[in-house]
């Protein structure tokens, strides 16, 4: 019996700590248990046990163990490695990942979930020396994770009733059956399973509404009448009830979902599932569910694989949970399925470079077309007269004609809230964050401006702090203008919003799209949000209001960007028997970008965009690594950047680019700088990513810098 255990903590310093194991705990203790232990000033924390021995730490007395909460591991041994994976390629620490992959309810509770055994003893009773710390991530973890038997499995792996049997038998368990695909999906279906023999991922370019859902549904059903289990990745909350519907008709129970809008105990629970011997085959999530146990994983899906909101951006681990899930997959020996109808610039690089496989789906399912795009010339309008507020004529008449028919319509505008910013109109004073560097957003349903970065928010001044003007006013537009533009040209019209401020609570997003999908609502105005996999009978008109905000970004993907939401947005036109009509307003009409969208010339923009990424270095050339630098003081940070930007010179030369102060340079009180790292595909990232964290110590170890902080976004988005 072990008398010490190393355990994970959910802080972010590196290593594992460890602490003595009481011997009436011993029996029972487990790599991928959880225990409560005491660190620093709090009384517990909750931990995971990585490993058992019986070296004592030399020189230090070590705390024990307060209480073991787990009599079977909550952590598979597959699970915990791919965690140490992502904390070894995205430049955290195990203890950042263990913190994001945990459910509240799972990681929180300071009540153990089995009680200590009646002789243990009060902690408090005892010496309470520091807890010592781990160097480095101890080597021999995986093997003791293998060497411990995994009890609460056992029947799981082996003993379920699910493997060998045919399509027909689970059918049973949804209310209807298989979809009978048409010819091109048939031969779409056997060319992903072709290309599986040669590649672990695919990628499926289809069409919007070319049915990728529905070849979804048939490789589920085949991976679980293999016995396999199923995760299907989706970008955004939103889109899962209209998923899951669909795909509980046909699977029924068997199917689990999994987000962050369902309740700690509701994600609890379905980890717990996933532990036991009637696991879900079939996990239905966002991001997050790349964290969750699985036994028999044979098939992932990623849905809208080019979607940014895969990427993490706070806190640690920064992952994109599209190749976390393809590096899961593969440990796990499953496939890959990624879909899209407009690929990510990277993912269609590996498939045309043959690293994954490609299949393409170039027509939509029962023959519709997809829809024409207008192109509408903003300046032109405005120069004759015909704008209505921000819709043109032709938009306005495509909208009565729609509503004529009782048909529906969608509006994409890429801003929420009722303009991007107030602003004096006499002195051009703009009302900004006092925490971040950025301007108010005015949202007028509630009065008040918010930071949309921190959630600051204030009322409107009733005078212009500068020059004393009364009436402050709103420049630009976001979608709650759209709106009440709506309303005044379409009095009879039911209008629905639906953007971040209108779908905090997972009932408030499903209300506005069951109303859009029950047809109680004729015009949805909405955010990206609106853009993504729905699916709508009766829309026959689709605007996009400003084609320019999403152009000019300052961001190298801009155009891929562009050409990816706006095709996306397009797509919900006309989905079933009758052509859409998309009307596509910007300023910059001849761009070849726009005719590359109205072609739906995916091919063409890929060319082009790369052309761009190769002269200038760009990924898929190259891979980012963005170093931030955060601190209260503007003098510091810019000290700290300049010093670690000759660190960093140093060892990567002219790979070094910066600092800079990003777009928004001061975040939550904290001045931010960062240095971008442009690592050609020749360089070793084990030896860059050595490096990058030697010089982070170096730094922090001034005292100068000691309150400052600073930490690496590995491939960025
Ligand atoms: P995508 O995911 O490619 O956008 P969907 O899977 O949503 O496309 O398909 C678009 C519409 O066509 C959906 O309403 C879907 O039910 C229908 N559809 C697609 N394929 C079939 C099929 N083989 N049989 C019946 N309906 C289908
Ligand atoms: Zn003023
Ligand atoms: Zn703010």
């Amino acid at each position: 019996m072990s008398s010490f255990v190393d355990v994970v903590l959910p802080v972010p310093l590196p290593g594992l700590f460890t602490y003595a194991l009481p011997a009436d705990l011993a029996p029972q203790a487990q790599a991928g248990c959880r225990v409560s232990v005491p660190f620093g000033t709090k009384k517990t924390v909750i931990g995971l046990i990585a490993r058992l021995h019986d070296t004592a730490p030399v020189g230090i007395d070590v705390k024990p163990v307060a209480e073991l909460l787990d009599q079977s591991p909550v952590v598979l041994p597959g699970q915990y490695a791919l965690w140490q994976w992502m904390a070894d390629y995205y430049l955290c620490t195990i203890g950042e990942v263990f913190k994001a992959a945990l459910p509240g309810k799972l990681k929180n509770t300071s009540r153990p979930t089995h009680s200590r055994p009646t002789n243990s003893r009060p902690t408090n009773s005892r010496p309470t020396p520091n807890p010592s710390r781990k160097g480095g991530e101890s080597s021999g973890l995986n093997e003791e994770y293998i060497a411990q038997p995994l009890p609460s499995l056992t029947g799981g792996v082996g003993g379920g009733s699910v493997g060998g049997g045919s399509v027909g038998d689970w059918s049973a368990a949804g209310s209807s059956s298989l979809p009978t695909l048409s010819p091109a999906q048939s031969t779409a279906l056997s060319q992903i399973q072709d290309s599986w023999r040669q590649h672990p991922v695919c990628l499926l370019h289809g069409v919007t509404s070319s049915g990728k859902t529905e070849l979804y549904i048939h490789l589920i059903a085949e991976a679980m009448a293999r016995g396999e289990q199923v995760l299907f990745l989706l970008p955004e909350i939103v889109l899962t009830s209209q998923l899951t519907d669909r795909l509980r008709a046909v699977f029924g129970p068997r199917l689990g979902v999994y987000h962050s809008k369902f309740s700690d105990r509701q994600r609890a629970d379905v980890w717990q599932r996933q532990l036991s011997t009637t696991p879900y085959d079939i996990i239905v999530g966002v991001r997050s569910s790349v964290f969750l146990p699985f036994q028999r994983l044979g098939l992932v899906i990623v849905d809208e694989e080019h979607e940014v909101n895969f990427k993490q951006q706070d806190p640690a681990p920064r992952y994109n949970a599209r190749n976390v899930a393809i590096v899961m997959a593969a440990r796990s020996g499953a496939r890959t399925l990624l879909g899209t109808a407009t690929p990510a610039l990277e993912s269609y690089y590996n498939a045309r470079t043959g690293k994954y496989g490609l299949v393409t789906l170039g027509e939509r399912y029962g023959g519709v077309r997809l829809p024409a795009i207008a192109v509408i010339d903003i300046s032109e309008q405005r120069r004759k007269r015909l704008m209505n507020g921000l819709l043109s004529q032709p938009l306005v008449d495509a909208i009565h004609e729609a509503l004529d028919n009782g048909e529906q319509v969608i509006l994409f505008q890429n801003r929420r809230g009722y303009a991007p910013q107030v602003q004096c109109h006499v002195c051009g004073w703009v009302p900004r964050c006092p925490h971040c560097d950025v301007a108010l957003t005015l949202h007028k349903r509630s009065g008040r401006m918010t930071c949309h970065y921190c959630g600051y928010t204030t009322d409107i001044p009733a005078r212009c702090p500068a020059c004393e003007t009364p009436d402050l006013r709103g420049h630009g537009f976001g979608t709650e203008r759209i709106e009440d533009d709506i309303a005044r040209l379409f009095t009879d019209a039911r209008v629905a919003r639906m953007d971040l401020d209108t779908t905090r609570t997972r009932t408030a997003y499903e209300q506005i799209i069951d109303d859009f999908a029950a047809h109680r609502t004729d015009i949805l105005v909405g955010t990206q949000m609106v853009t993504k996999g729905l699916d709508f009978e009766q829309v026959s008109v689709v605007g996009i209001l400003s084609a320019d905000t999403m152009l000019h970004q300052p961001d190298f993907r801009a155009f891929e960007r562009s050409f990816q939401m706006m095709s996306q947005v397009a797509g919900r036109a006309g989905r079933r028997q009758r052509r859409g009509r998309v009307f596509l307003q910007t300023m910059d009409a001849q761009l070849p970008l726009i005719r590359q969208i109205v072609d739906g010339d995916y091919d063409a923009m890929y060319v082009s965009q790369m052309l761009e990424r190769r002269d200038f270095g760009y990924p898929p050339f190259t891979r980012f690594i963005i170093v931030y630098l955060k601190h209260r003081s503007a003098s510091t940070v810019d000290a700290l950047s300049r010093e670690a930007t000759l660190l960093l010179r140093q060892h990567f030369g002219t790979r070094v680019l910066g600092p800079d102060e990003p777009p928004v340079s001061r975040i939550q009180s904290l001045y931010v700088r960062r240095i971008i790292i442009k690592l050609e595909p020749a360089i070793p990232l084990p030896r860059a990513r050595q490096l990058l964290t030697d010089v982070r110590a170096t730094l922090l170890a001034q005292r100068l810098y000691s309150a400052a902080h600073i930490y690496f976004d590995v491939d960025p988005l």
